[in-house]
């Protein structure tokens, strides 16, 4: 398949294996997911039609922890692409060193399209189909593109109905009111700047002097951007599905506003303006394609896979790359990258800070007790600062890349985990 996002992350996967001495069978299995589940879901539509979604969810592997990934609503998906982003949960989760293995789902669905009740009833559609494989000691769900607390705050619903008792750790990134955790919405976010910031640390960078674009303008691209303004750097563009705005002189923009006027507006392309407020002169309209290509320091792509290929590697001007999207790097574009001297910070470490929020949260709902967001930035701060600095030792002394890193890693304690229960089991 042209692009195919799993073929991506079994190259990964492979360039990795060198550097590792893991039995041959376990690399056999860690190229196959442990479960496919597809699934036709039947939604009654507002109209008095049914229509029938196609839906997916992915076991990657279990070996050290429940399987662990969010759920895409997106009518591009497909099962390749959710093998993939199963698997880098897979990874993900060891590279932090959470005890979750990895999973991931989706539904074939454009939801701009379906009322709220529709998607209502799809989301709880889908957990009916997905029932008897899913659960807080089996497999975790999340959201992720398109798909929300307030998704989520149905899927628990029904999945508790379905079990006969509260069970809120069935569903991480539920609304606070049914057991959220207070910071999760922008715990991926929060978790990228945290190893943005170790980076700068380790470059001797100045924050204030660092132009950063970013690709994607959903929970993870908006929360980067604004956490990022706040801290001091240079926002200088910003994109969504249809278009997005550059800064024309470097002037910094404040991502708060550039949402407000979304929202206002329906669009961020065109105008950046607010109420009577008008700056036009400043910013201009970009596409996506030139935004990934245009001067910065810092690119961040917070969007979809396949972004970086071997088509625009050459023309990237950033010289930092941070992947809060997942698989937003083709593997040859990441060899070009490496060898322009480009620093690429992985997916499955920076925007990690997701699924550690959701650990969190699974953490609170199984103790029953309730966090507070200083409780969730504590025990994220750390966790995301000594990950990175562990991936950056090991692309040290290896000579690698951070992705080849932070594979090297991950396949060492997924390995150890998977001998382990054998040695048990056996
Ligand atoms: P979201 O649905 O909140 O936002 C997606 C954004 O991307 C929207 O602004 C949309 O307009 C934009 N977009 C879609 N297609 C685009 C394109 N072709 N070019 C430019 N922009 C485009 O989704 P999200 O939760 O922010 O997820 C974004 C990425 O981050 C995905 O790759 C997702 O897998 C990854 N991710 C999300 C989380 C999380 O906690 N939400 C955690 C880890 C990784």
């Amino acid at each position: 398949m042209a692009g195919s996002p799993f073929r991506s992350a079994l190259a990964q996967f492979e360039k990795a294996l060198q550097y590792v001495e893991i039995d041959a069978g376990i690399v056999e299995q860690l190229k196959k997911p442990a479960r496919l589940a597809e699934v036709n879901i039947p939604v009654a539509m507002d109209d008095g039609s049914m229509k029938v979604f196609l839906g997916y969810r992915v076991q990657y592997n279990d070996a050290r922890g429940p399987f662990k990934g969010g759920i895409r609503y997106h009518p591009q998906v497909h099962l390749d692409e959710v093998k993939a982003l199963a698997f880098w949960m897979t990874i993900k989760c060891a590279v932090v060193g959470i005890p979750f293995g990895g999973g991931k789902g989706g539904v074939k669905v454009d939801p701009r399209r379906l009322s709220a009740g529709e998607l209502e009833r799809l989301s709880r559609g889908w957990v009916q189909k997905m029932f008897p494989i899913i659960g807080p000691d089996v497999d975790v769900p999340a959201p992720d593109m398109y798909t929300n607390s307030t998704v989520m705050g149905w899927m628990v619903d029904e999945y508790s109905k379905l079990a006969g008792k509260h069970t809120p750790a069935a569903f991480t990134g539920k609304p606070i009111e049914v057991g959220g955790l207070d910071g999760r919405e922008d715990s991926t976010a929060q978790g990228g700047v945290f190893v943005i910031k170790e980076l700068v640390k380790k470059l001797k960078l100045t924050p204030s002097k660092i132009r950063i674009a970013v690709q994607g303008f959903g929970n993870v691209g908006y929360y980067t951007a604004k956490l990022l303004h706040d801290a001091g750097y240079k926002i200088v563009a910003i994109s969504d599905s249809r278009g997005g705005i550059v800064s024309v002189n470097g002037k910094d923009m404040d991502p708060a506003v550039v949402m407000k006027t979304k929202k206002e507006k329906g669009l961020i392309d065109g105008c950046y303006c607010v109420g009577t407020v008008c700056d036009c002169e400043n910013y201009k309209t970009i596409t996506n394609k030139q935004l990934l290509e245009m001067p910065c320091d810092i690119l961040i792509p917070a969007a979809m896979e396949n972004q970086i290929t071997n088509v625009n590697a050459g023309r990237i001007k950033a010289k930092i790359i941070v992947e809060m999207a997942n698989g937003p790097t083709a593997p040859d574009a990441d060899t070009k990258l490496f060898k322009r001297g480009i620093t690429v910070v992985p997916d499955i470490l920076a925007n990690a800070g997701g699924v550690s929020g959701s650990y969190f949260e699974w953490v609170q709902n199984r103790e029953g007790s309730r966090w507070k967001n200083h409780d969730v930035i504590a025990k994220l701060e750390p966790l995301m600062r000594e990950s990175f600095d562990t991936v950056w030792a090991t692309a040290r002394k290896h000579e690698v890349d951070l992705r080849t890193a932070a594979y090297i890693i991950a396949i060492k304690r997924i390995s150890e985990a998977m001998k382990t229960r054998e040695k048990i089991y056996k």
